[in-house]
Formats: structure tokens, sequence, C-alpha cells
């Protein structure tokens, strides 16, 4: 039997279940558990919180998972990585407030800025060759302009409407993330073989959607 982790509630959990009923396994869903097996498919997924996936997947508490590549990037697990999926498409950006006279990213040196993604926002300024100070928060990123906590934010971003409706401008891209499926590196031989099961049904699933 493989493990699959999967995000227990949130912004990739549909399209998760969603892609492993596509692949014809069926499973018995409910909101309250844990975990559930598959009925017709050596699969049991896991209900996490979708920051936990890689970490558990690097220790081979679940065998695979399904997790944004900017959660994977952020813990440095990039390489956990088999299979781009497509969905949960969203960015990485910056924004400061609306009237700011913002130009360059130059701009930020020596301002405030608040994330949850202090690694990937202190790659993207390092390449940039720009000093600013990051702070790592874990929630609410887009209200710290306002409330005078930070100058700038680095932020999750679909279609923006959130940064407008908190008068922010979006001016960098520092990421492009998706839903990707990721693997223990260290996988028995008999889980290797369901993973390749699972992964020829989800390229057939793929080359159905295109
Ligand atoms: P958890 O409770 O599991 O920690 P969370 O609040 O951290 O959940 P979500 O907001 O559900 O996470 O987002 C999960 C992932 O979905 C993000 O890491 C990102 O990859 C993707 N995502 C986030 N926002 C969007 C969006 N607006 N549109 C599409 N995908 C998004
Ligand atoms: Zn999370």
């Amino acid at each position: 039997m493989l493990r699959i982790a999967i995000q227990k509630s949130g912004r990739l959990s549909e399209e998760s279940l969603n892609l492993i009923r596509e692949c014809g396994i069926s499973f018995i869903y409910s909101s309250l558990k844990l975990k559930t097996e598959c009925t017709n498919f050596p699969l049991e997924i896991l209900f996490l919180r979708d920051d936990d996936i890689p970490g558990y997947v690097a220790d081979g508490v679940a065998d695979i998972g399904i997790v944004g590549e900017n959660v994977l990037v952020e813990e440095g697990k990039a390489d956990l990585t088999v299979e781009r999926l497509g969905f949960s498409r969203c960015r990485l950006s910056l924004a400061v407030p609306r009237g700011s006279d913002y130009e360059s990213v130059q701009d930020l040196n020596g301002k405030n800025i608040a994330t949850s993604y202090p690694n990937l926002l202190q790659a993207f300024l390092e390449a940039r060759g720009v000093q600013a100070h990051i702070h790592t928060i874990s929630g609410s990123v887009e209200i710290a302009p306002s409330i005078g906590l930070a100058d700038a934010i680095c932020d999750i971003v679909s279609s923006g409407s959130t940064l407008i409706s908190n008068g922010l401008r979006e001016v960098e891209r520092v990421f492009k993330s998706e839903a990707v499926l990721i693997a223990n590196p260290e996988l028995p031989q008999e889980k290797q073989q369901i993973l390749e099961k699972l992964l020829f049904r989800i390229h057939a699933v793929q080359r159905a959607s295109r």
C-alpha cells in the first residue's frame, strides 16, 4: 500500500481529491477523517496541513504527497518533485501601498517586508543585490502595511483582488507556483511500482484534459 498526503482543507484539497478520482481510484471521503483507504487501488490517503506535507514525505511518514511548489521550495525540498500537476496556479509577489513611489526593486533597500515565505523572498532579493529586513509572519500578511508593520509585503496572489482591496499594488513577481506531486526518494520497490501505476494514470488524465 502506498500512502499519499494531501491538504486536509484549503486551496489544494478539492483538486487533489479530484485528481485521485479521475485516476479511477475510489474511496469513501469524510471531512472528519484524517485518513482513508482506497477501495480499488493500493492507496491510503492522509489529510494534513499543506506545510507539513514536504517534511512528512521527506521523512517517509507519507510516501508521496501533493503540495504547492511555493511551500515545497520555501522548505528547501524541491528535489522531492516528481510531476507538475497544473492546478492551484498562483504566484508569490511583492506589493507596496498603492500611493507609494516605488519604481524598481532597488527601492526596497533597507525597507521592512512582511511575508510567510522568507527563504523565497531572500533568494529573490539577494539575486538583485537588495538588502531588506524580512519579517516572517504566518497569516494576514496583506494588512501589515496598513498597520505600520511593514513597507511592503510578499504574498501569494492569484487574481490580485485581495491586494487591491487592501490598498496594495503588485510590483514584482517573486515565484510562480502550481501543485506538484512529490515522493520520498527511497521508496521500496513494491511502493515504487504502485507509484509508477499511479503516474501512468495521472499522465492519461493529463493527456485527456489537454
Ligand atoms: P493549511 O491550513 O493546510 O496550512 P493554508 O492556509 O496554508 O492551509 P491555502 O490558502 O489553502 O493554505 O493554500 C494552499 C496552497 O494553494 C498554497 O500554498 C498555494 O500553493 C495554493 N494557493 C494559495 N492561494 C491560491 C490562490 N488564490 N489560487 C490558487 N492557488 C492558491
Ligand atoms: Zn499552510
